[in-house]
């Protein structure tokens, strides 16, 4: 099937029609239980949290979309990061990307933590650093490219290149391109985490996360660790990612408009003190990110001075939603500081450039004219 574009993958791959009843669409198969074919023998499935025909059919769309050896899919992103790190033991080193997800670090720094995993942070902008900070006993390299919310891309085929070298495994947070403008295995990594809460399902109506393995060996693992601990996704949010990859490049293309046009357009604005997209030739980053990326998404962040400013900024907002989460078809603008962000200790923030006149905003599918009017006048409220 890879042979196919991939428009063509999105609306076909893992979504052939019903070999019972030939119903175009995959079969939600609300299931908890299988009936055996005698002892020992079943027709594929035995039991939902180890496996299930829908899920079965979103994780080989997943894996085709990755360019992967195996797609899983989990509960949430979350889950599906603490299934990734559920592959280390006592006494491992991670190396994890400076300014990842704020969910990531809690889950590293409050959980993963307690069971002897030693977590270091590094700015992997800096491939030097990189390298310095890999010893012995390290086994996964985490990062996220673009990272949230600074945009700040990590050269993937760089670090992959470094860690490979050192017998480390890469893995790699491509929730903010989505499988549409970056596929991290290409470029060299190992395991892709996806939040499919966002451009997956698109229709911010769903949580759901995914990994996808390169090896026969991940897939084993992730198999073990989705029927061991059981964080798998429920056949009905499988289906419904399976429905939003349908449409996922054509929406992608509508984001990515609107991405590129309100960056333009606040640019050149007074009140924007930075901004920070990929897309801009001014970004330090933009050669990285033509190489890496098959486009600059529909992510951006700016700062707008202080937390005064940011709140009369979302106030005014009729059509961005002041709302945390993106890649759904609604446009949405959220105070980072003070949400993906909070639990993050001020000094954390601060080190990481996350200031509280920091906004993020996430393009959704409108119309780019009425987007650029809304911020606009947003932007005369302070
Ligand atoms: C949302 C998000 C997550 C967490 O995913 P959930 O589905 O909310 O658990 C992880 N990484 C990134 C970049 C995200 O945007």
């Amino acid at each position: 099937m890879s042979e196919y574009k991939y428009s063509t993958l999105a609306v076909h791959a893992g979504q052939h029609p019903d070999p019972l009843t030939g119903a175009i669409n995959v079969p939600l198969y609300l299931s908890s239980t299988f009936e055996l074919t005698g002892i020992g023998t079943d027709r594929g499935w035995d039991y939902s949290r180890a496996g299930n025909p829908t899920r079965d059919r979103l994780e080989f769309a997943l894996a085709k979309l990755e360019g992967g050896y195996s797609g899983h899919a989990f509960t949430s992103g979350m889950a599906a990061i603490a299934a990734m790190v559920a592959m280390l033991k006592t006494g491992d080193h991670l190396l994890c990307a400076l300014d990842v997800y704020g969910g990531t670090v809690r889950l590293f720094n409050e959980i993963i933590v307690l069971y002897g995993i030693e977590i270091e942070y590094v700015d992997m902008s800096d491939l030097a650093l990189v390298e310095k900070a890999i010893r012995p006993n390290t086994k996964l390299i985490y990062l996220e490219s673009p990272s949230n919310p600074r945009m700040v891309l990590t050269d993937i085929a760089a670090v992959a290149k470094i860690a490979h070298a050192h017998g480390v495994e890469v893995g790699v947070d491509n929730t903010f391109m989505s499988p549409c403008l970056q596929n991290p295995i290409a470029l060299g990594a190992d395991i892709v985490m996806h939040s499919t809460t966002k451009y997956l399902n698109g229709h911010s109506d769903g949580i759901g996360g995914a990994l996808i393995g390169s090896t026969p060996e991940h897939k084993e693992r992730f198999l073990l660790v989705q029927k061991a601990a059981g964080g798998v996704m429920s056949p009905f949010e499988c289906f419904l990612v399976l429905r939003g990859i349908k449409t996922m490049p054509l929406r992608i293309k509508q984001h990515e408009e609107n991405g590129r046009a309100v960056a333009e357009y606040l640019s050149t604005h007074p009140k924007v003190q930075k901004l920070n997209y990929p897309g801009l030739k001014t970004h330090p980053q933009h050669e990285l990110a033509v190489r890496q990326q098959k486009g600059f998404g529909s992510m951006l962040s700016m700062e707008l001075g202080t937390r005064d400013n940011c709140a009369k900024f979302l106030a005014a907002l009729k059509i961005f939603l002041n709302a945390e989460s993106l890649g759904g078809v609604e446009s949405l603008a959220s105070h980072s500081a003070t949400t993906t962000h909070a639990t993050v200790s001020a000094a954390d923030r601060e080190a990481m450039g996350i200031t509280e006149g920091m906004i993020r905003l996430s393009m959704g599918i409108e119309d780019k004219e009425d987007l650029i009017a809304d911020l606009e006048q947003a932007l005369a409220s302070f």
